[in-house]
């Protein structure tokens, strides 16, 4: 039987791992934390990554316990100058973003991955790869060594396969520090509803629901909370930070019989919330080609997905932080008309947001 390791027990590798072994294959994955990661990072799971989940029923756990997010604000400081459904119709089936902390969703897989007979191992460092035409072995220190058909590097940004393969991460980073902040707030308005606030000069807050009274809030300021328009009534302050973002892309996502996927391929800004997304789109194109003998193809269609989600992430990002007055005024300007047409809105969204 195909032997295959995968790197990394995030998002991207455990996906990679349920579509694997829910076909049969035989999946190692190895980690070098000691447990779960508790640090909760994305939050959206998109309707076209349910469905990439649907068949293993990943995506029916996900739903019953994730938040439905149906609505959209956006506010001018505190003053609230746009307001939109991102389906016309509240009982749409499909009109809403689904909103969990990644360690949940991490969970559910992680879960699913054992249930389907997955080698799961933590603790477990990958040091180095070797590969010959047929075969790949890993070196996990310790003298510890195994023989694979397939490696697949899902280790994040900071990934030791693709420090192994010599495969350039090209592209830059954002001098700026960004934060985040997961608070119990007492009150909360608007528990279905993705917020955005632009404030002075090139600043935004979002808020995002995690549950009827949690939320996260993301800020390309140093305290996200701190730089809310109004304050709000924060009952338990479960998490807050900076982080630094990266915009990079893999030059190629594969040599000989190693793959990368998920942030080891790609990083780019919260904006558009895709990069769990995008990694476990690759997680499950990586299983559709191998189970179809079509690995070939994969390094060049992943690339330039990931090519086209980061264009499109830069481009919300630099609209949502334009410094200049003329930016801002053609922001709000251009939210005001199409304002106009909110059937056109939703269409918009779910075209090119939701899926
Ligand atoms: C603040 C913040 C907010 C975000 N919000 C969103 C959002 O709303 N929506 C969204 O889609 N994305 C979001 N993201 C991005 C998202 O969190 C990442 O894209 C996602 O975690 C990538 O998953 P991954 O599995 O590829 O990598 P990771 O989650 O980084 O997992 C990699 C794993 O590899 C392991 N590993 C590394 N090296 C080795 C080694 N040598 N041997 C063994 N194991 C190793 C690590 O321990 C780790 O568990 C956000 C990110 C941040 C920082």
């Amino acid at each position: 039987m195909t032997r295959i390791l995968i790197v990394g027990a995030g998002p991207t590798g455990l996906s990679a791992g349920v579509e694997l072994a829910r076909r049969g294959m035989d999946v190692t994955i190895i980690d070098k934390r000691d447990e779960a990661s508790g640090f909760s990072r994305a939050v959206g799971i998109l309707q076209s990554t349910l469905d990439l989940l649907e068949a293993s029923g990943v995506s029916d756990k996900l739903r019953q316990e994730g938040v439905q997010v149906r609505g959209v604000k956006i506010f001018d400081q505190d003053r609230q100058v746009f307001a939109f459904n991102l389906a016309p119709d509240s009982n749409d089936e499909n009109g809403f973003l689904l909103c969990l902390p990644q360690d949940r969703t991490e969970a559910h897989l992680r879960d699913t991955f054992v249930a389907l007979g997955g080698d799961l191992r933590m603790s477990t460092v990958l040091e180095d790869l070797q590969q010959d035409q047929d075969h790949v072995t890993a070196y996990f220190g310790a003298g510890k060594s195994e023989v694979f058909d397939y490696v697949l590097g899902a280790d994040g940004v900071r990934s030791t396969v693709r420090e192994i393969l010599g495969i350039a991460f090209n592209g830059f980073d954002l001098p700026e520090d960004w934060s985040i902040a997961d608070a119990d707030i007492d009150g909360w308005a608007n528990p279905d509803t993705f917020v955005a606030y632009r404030l002075a000069g090139s600043s935004i807050v979002i808020a995002v629901p995690l549950s009827a009274i949690r939320v996260r809030f993301v800020s390309n300021t140093a305290d996200a909370l701190a730089s809310l328009p109004v304050q709000p009534k924060v009952s338990n302050l479960r998490r807050s930070g900076t982080f630094k973002i990266s915009i990079r892309q893999v030059e190629r996502y594969d040599s000989g019989r190693v793959y990368l996927a998920g942030d080891a391929a790609h990083a780019h800004s919260p904006a558009g919330g895709r990069g769990m997304n995008l990694g476990i789109a690759d997680a499950c194109a990586f299983a559709e080609c191998l189970v179809s003998g079509q690995l070939d193809a994969y390094g060049s269609q992943r690339h330039a997905e990931g090519a086209k989600i980061i264009r499109a992430s830069e481009t919300a990002r630099k609209i949502a932080t334009a410094r200049s007055g003329v930016g801002r005024f053609a922001f709000f300007s251009v939210l005001r008309i199409i304002g106009l047409f909110p059937g056109l809105v939703s269409a918009l969204v779910r075209r090119f947001v939701l899926r």
